[in-house]
């Protein structure tokens, strides 16, 4: 799932950035972890188009051992990235709550909360459960009536569906018949009304206005 399919928050992307570049500027050096980021495997990218060399993680990779790793051979690592975060196994989480009080490093964890079914992500529902601080970005993207748009829905050529896999990597300029997301406001994401299902509604003679000469 790509970052900007899972919902269209730009902002998380952004903000993982803007403490990664504020930091490297001040001349501390970050280890970011990432997963599914779509400009490849490693990549932490944002609309904006900043790509930084990240750390692709594996399924069953243990981020404490890595780290005690990477800093026993010497390399530093002031603070730590964890972009996607949803996308971590909880066990992965664990670790990263290890980091920080043994370690005594920050770890800055970004990820959205909620799948397609507007069900926790294992992975966030362990964050949620760890964290010593946690910030709820605005949201800026808006649902297709105009409302926030708090929750992401899965649509297949358009029409929202809510069976399959919780990952699946897809794309909000899909082509028709392939995966995408669509972030919605509650309202619309509970009746499973995408702005194409609302465009077809509208243009359904049932509903069109009768004028009343
Ligand atoms: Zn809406």
């Amino acid at each position: 799932m790509s970052p900007d399919a899972v919902g269209g928050y730009p902002s998380k992307r952004t903000l993982a950035l803007q403490i990664e570049h504020n930091r490297s500027a001040r001349g501390l050096a970050g280890m970011i972890f990432t997963r599914n980021d779509r400009a490849g495997e490693g990549k932490l990218s944002s609309r904006l188009g900043l790509v930084t060399d990240a750390v692709e993680v594996a399924d069953d990779q243990d981020l404490y051992a890595y780290l005690v790793d990477h800093l026993s051979k010497g390399r530093r690592a002031d603070y730590v990235i964890a972009d996607e975060a949803q996308f971590l196994a909880p066990g992965q989480i664990d670790q990263l709550a290890r980091v920080v009080d043994d370690l005594g490093l920050d770890v800055y964890a970004f990820g959205i909360t909620t799948d397609f079914r507007s069900k926790l992500f294992p992975g966030s529902q362990r964050l949620v459960e760890l964290a010593d601080r946690i910030e709820v970005l605005q949201v800026e993207a808006l649902c297709w009536c105009g409302a926030r748009a708090t929750h992401n829905a899965r649509t297949i050529g358009g029409q929202m569906v809510v069976e399959g896999a919780q990952v699946v990597v897809g794309d909000v300029n899909q082509a028709a018949g392939e995966v995408g997301y669509e972030v919605l406001c509650r309202r619309h994401h509970r009746r499973r009304m995408t702005a194409a299902s609302a465009r077809a509604a509208a243009l359904s003679p049932d509903v069109l206005p009768v004028s009343s000469g």
